[in-house]
C-alpha cells in the first residue's frame, strides 16, 4: 500500500499488472517449435511429422537403391578395393615363395567378398527396414508413455511414472532432449492444469493435442501464462505485419547475380509448409510432370 501511494505522488502512476507483462511471441515460437519436436518424438519417435512427398521421393530412390545393392556384382561393390602388395615371404625357402604370395592374395579375395556380401546384406536388410517400419515394441512403448502424459484424467503419480519412462527412450537420451521429461515434471501441476481447462482438445483430435501442449509448455518455459499464449500462438497472424513477417529481400548470390528472397512469414510452421512444397516440386520433377 505503502509503495501505492508512493508511485502515484509521483504522478504517472499505472496500475501493476502483475504477470501481465506482453507476451514475447518469437521467444514462444521457438520454445513452441522446440517442445512440438520433443512431443512429436516422444509419440511418433520422429521430431517432425513426414512429408508425404519427401516419402515417395525418397521411396523411389530407396527402392533404386535396394535394386542395385541385390544384383551388384563384387565388383561394383568394392570398386577400387583389392588386395595389396603380398609379403615377400624371406622366410620361406625362395620355390614356396610365389605359391605364398598367391595363397595369401586368394585370401584377401576371399576376405574382400565376404566384407561386400556384409555389406550388401546390412544395406539391404537397412533399405527394406526405411520400406516397411515395423511398429517395434519401443514404438508401442512411446504410444502408451504419450497416452498417459497427454491423458486429461490421468493422475499426478500416472504422469509423473510416464515421464521416467520417457526420459529413458533410447533415442531421446541419444538426442539429448531428456530434459524436456525433466520440465513437464517440474512443472507437473501447471501441466495437468493445462489440460483440465475445457479448450484441452478431445482424445480423437490427437495433434491438436500435441500442438495445445506444446504452446502451453513453451509459455511454461517463458513465465507466461499457458492458457494465454496458447489462444495467441494459435490464432497468430502469418500475413504482413503478422509477428515473423519478414520484408522482401535483395541480395547478390555468390555468383554476382541479384536474386532476393520474397516476402513471407517467418515462423517455423509456414518454414516447415515452404520445405514441404520443396520436396513436392522435386516429386513432380522425377515423375516428369
Ligand atoms: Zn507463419
Amino acid at each position: 500500500m505503502r509503495e501505492y501511494r508512493k508511485r502515484k505522488s509521483v504522478g504517472n502512476f499505472e496500475p501493476r499488472r502483475r504477470g501481465r507483462k506482453p507476451l514475447d511471441i518469437k521467444l514462444l515460437q521457438i520454445w513452441e517449435f522446440e517442445w512440438y519436436k520433443a512431443l512429436h518424438l516422444l509419440r511418433e519417435g520422429t521430431q517432425l511429422p513426414p512429408d508425404p512427398n519427401f516419402v515417395v521421393v525418397n521411396e523411389r530412390e530407396t527402392k533404386a537403391q535396394l535394386q542395385w545393392w541385390k544384383s551388384a556384382s563384387y565388383k561394383d561393390i568394392l570398386g577400387e578395393m583389392q588386395p595389396g602388395v603380398p609379403p615377400e615371404f624371406d622366410e620361406l625357402p625362395e620355390t614356396e615363395r610365389e605359391r605364398a604370395k598367391v595363397r595369401w592374395t586368394m585370401s584377401e579375395w576371399k576376405w574382400l567378398k565376404d566384407f561386400a556380401e556384409n555389406q550388401r546384406e546390412s544395406e539391404i536388410s537397412a533399405l527394406e527396414h526405411w520400406l516397411k517400419p515395423r511398429i517395434t515394441p519401443s514404438m508401442r512403448g512411446r504410444r502408451e508413455i504419450w497416452a498417459t502424459a497427454s491423458e486429461s484424467k490421468a493422475s499426478i503419480k500416472a504422469v509423473g511414472r510416464a515421464c521416467e519412462k520417457w526420459r529413458l527412450l533410447p533415442d531421446v537420451r541419444s538426442r539429448h532432449v531428456a530434459v524436456f521429461a525433466d520440465h513437464v515434471q517440474a512443472n507437473i501441476e501447471k501441466f495437468q492444469r493445462m489440460k483440465a481447462d475445457t479448450r484441452y482438445p478431445g482424445p480423437h483430435a490427437d495433434d491438436s493435442r500435441l500442438d495445445y501442449l506444446a504452446r502451453g509448455l513453451a509459455a511454461v518455459m517463458v513465465g507466461a501464462s499457458p492458457i494465454t499464449a496458447i489462444h495467441r500462438l494459435r490464432l497468430m497472424r502469418h500475413e504482413p505485419g503478422g509477428p515473423e513477417w519478414v520484408e522482401k529481400r535483395s541480395y547478390v548470390d555468390g555468383k554476382g547475380k541479384p536474386d532476393e528472397v520474397p516476402a513471407h512469414c517467418g515462423c517455423w510452421r509456414c518454414e516447415l509448409q515452404a520445405s514441404r512444397r520443396y520436396w513436392r516440386t522435386l516429386r513432380s520433377v522425377q515423375e516428369g510432370l
